[in-house]
């Protein structure tokens, strides 16, 4: 069964879509069978693993209002080689369709659960507000990434998005938990970016990345080529930093797996 893993922070701007993207290609390269699931009406996720989202028929969309299977509307990324389920801006219209619809936060957990299993990740790019689209991922999703930068209005955010985490929580899905901080657009001169880091190290112990992700202008510039930047300049920082990621990722991940099989004997 793949890991599903929602990449999520209300507020727009903070790397969402960047880090979706740059992990997909980068855990498809670790050897991973990754599928990326685009929630933002504005494709962008979509765009940047060199899809046209306009020139798309099936998409997520077409999913969250059932009028095709989850299957004919999964596309291969042409530039990164993993399995994109793609946006475009059709998608807003979802929110006012489903309004009336039982269980509508459901739509994404209950369609992913026919193809997740044949994907090691699943990484969901969520749109910058708290709307249906956005419950539709924090239902689907096992566990949350969140992107934030280091300034000092990203801990104001955070408590909002704690408490959103704690609504999804005791109302669709018990399970969910925070996988990891990442801090993004890091500019390791500033000390205020080192201020801000230390005050999340003592608010989320553990569960920052090691790894944080540099400002670095290929990761801007990658997008408009439709590539990831590791398809772009591999070697970036921005590049290297994301491979850095998905190894540090990965490795969580077989350590958990030993902790977990450890506490069973
Ligand atoms: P979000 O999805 O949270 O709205 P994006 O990933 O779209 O954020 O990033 C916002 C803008 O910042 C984009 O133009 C993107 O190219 C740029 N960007 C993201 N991460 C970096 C980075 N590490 N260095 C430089 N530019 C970045
Ligand atoms: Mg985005």
């Amino acid at each position: 069964m793949g890991k599903i893993l929602a990449v999520t922070n209300q507020k727009g701007g903070v790397g969402k879509t960047t880090t979706v993207v740059n992990l997909a290609a980068s855990l498809t390269v670790l050897g991973q069978k990754v599928l990326l699931v685009d929630l933002d009406p504005q494709g962008n996720a979509t765009t940047g693993s060199g899809l046209d989202k306009n020139l798309l028929k099936n998409t997520v969309y077409q999913v969250l209002t059932q009028e095709q299977s989850i299957d004919s509307a999964i596309h291969r990324s042409p530039t990164a080689g993993y399995d994109v389920l793609p946006a475009n801006r059709a998608l807003a219209g979802a929110e006012i369709e489903l309004v009336d619809v039982e269980n509508r936060e459901f739509r994404l957990k209950n369609s992913l659960a026919n193809v997740s299993s044949n994907y090691d990740i699943v990484l969901i790019d969520c749109p910058p507000a708290l709307n249906l689209l956005t419950l539709n991922g924090l239902t689907a999703t096992w566990r949350l990434i969140i992107p934030m930068q280091c300034e000092y209005y990203a801990l104001e955010g955070l408590t909002d998005l704690l408490q959103t985490i704690r609504r999804v929580r005791s109302h669709l899905n018990p399970g969910i938990a925070i996988e990891g901080l990442l801090r993004t657009m890091l500019d390791p001169r500033s000390a205020l970016a080192q201020q801000v880091s230390a005050q999340l190290e003592r608010h989320f112990a553990g569960k920052i990345y090691r790894t944080a992700i540099p400002r670095n202008v290929r990761l801007a510039e990658a997008p408009s080529h439709g590539k990831p930047a590791i398809h772009y300049d591999p070697a970036s920082k921005g590049a290297i930093a994301y491979l850095e990621l998905a190894k540090e990722i990965m490795e969580r991940f077989d350590g958990s797996v030993s902790r977990e099989t450890t506490s069973l004997r």
